[in-house]
This record gives structure tokens, sequence and C-alpha cells, in this order.
């Protein structure tokens, strides 16, 4: 289907689903090779990043770890604006290999919060994979940000893990907004 409508919103085809489980297997064989001997701890920022953490570790052979985390935000009254909070980050991060996995990078508000709680624990190394990446919404660079899926323009996507008003996570392509 070229064409969709969520919750009243039309959108159209962006990537398909296979071009990104070929991008996914190509991003798996590039960590195999970084990563090898080294056990890296994988965490996805929930809750887009569910099907692509369980895509992209299927096409990792390497030995490794899972988890995830969340993070709230919600406007505050500072005049920095948005405040946040990670849940279920692990502690145990020290002298670890990180792999944050990410749906997608917009102004990079995110990445740069829960980057400074796995700083804090001082990793050995952190890199961070996402699916999409919003070059032209970023507002800080992220030298972190190794592994890329796609780089988009930056309009308002949906489909495969994220989500427009709670829907549209399960599409197994990726659209956006028309
Ligand atoms: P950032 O903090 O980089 O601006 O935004 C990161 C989060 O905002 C993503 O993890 C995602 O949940 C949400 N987000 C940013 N852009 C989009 C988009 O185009 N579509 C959807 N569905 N969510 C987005």
């Amino acid at each position: 289907m070229n064409n969709i409508e969520v919750n009243g919103k039309n959108f159209e085809i962006l990537i398909e689903n296979d071009s990104i489980n070929k991008r996914t297997r190509l991003i798996g064989i590039q960590l195999n090779v970084d990563y090898e001997n080294r056990c890296p701890i994988f965490i996805g920022v929930l809750n887009g990043s569910f099907l692509f953490m369980a895509d992209l570790i299927k096409e990792v052979d390497i030995a490794c770890e899972v988890g995830f985390i969340r993070v709230a935000s919600y406007q505050g009254t500072e005049t920095t604006g948005t405040v946040k909070e990670t849940f279920g980050l692990p502690d145990n991060l020290h002298d670890r290999d990180v792999i944050l996995v990410e749906d997608i990078v917009d102004t990079g508000h995110t990445l740069h919060y829960i980057l400074e709680k796995v700083k804090a624990q001082k990793p050995a190394s952190i890199a961070v994979c996402s699916l999409l990446f919003k070059p032209a919404a970023l507002q800080k660079p992220i030298e972190e940000l190794k592994y890329v899926g796609f780089e988009i323009p930056n309009e308002f996507v949906v489909g495969y893990g994220l989500d427009y008003d709670g829907l549209g996570r399960n599409l197994s392509d990726i659209y956006r907004a028309v």
C-alpha cells in the first residue's frame, strides 16, 4: 500500500520493509566486525525501537546482552522547556561497550539526555545506532551516532515501531505525512 490513513491523517510510503531489512543486515555485519571479541550491551529506547531492535539483534552473531529503557518527557517550568527521566537504565555499565538503539534521531535532545546518564557510569565505549536520522532537525551534534539506517528529510514519519497518536507502530513499512 502506497498511501494510508492513520487516525485521520494521510501518509505515503517512504521506506519499504524490504529496504529496512537489507539495511539492517548491513548494520549487523558492521557491528559483528566492530565488536568482535567484545560483549556489548544493546540498550533500546522504548517504545519506538522495539521492531528495529528485534530485527537488528538477529543479524548480530557475537556475544551480547540486550535491554530496554524508557524516557518520559513532559514540559517543565524551567526555561529549558523539556524535562526528561529515564526508567530502567542498567546500573552496571561501568567498563561495558554500550550500544544505544533508537528508532529516530530528530532534534537529538532525547539522546543527549540518555548519553549523559550512560556516560556518568563510565562505560568503556558508547555508540548510537539509529534506524532513522533527520540531519536537518538536529540541534546539537552527536559524535556517538555511528550507525544510521537512513537519513530522511525533516518530515513526520510513522510505521515500523514509530507511532502517530499511539497508532501505526505495527506497520511494516515506514510512511511520511502528506
Ligand atoms: P528528539 O529528542 O531527537 O527530538 O526525538 C526523539 C524522539 O521523538 C524519537 O525517539 C521519537 O519517539 C520521536 N520522534 C521524532 N521524530 C519523529 C517522527 O517523525 N515520527 C514519530 N512517530 N516520532 C518521532
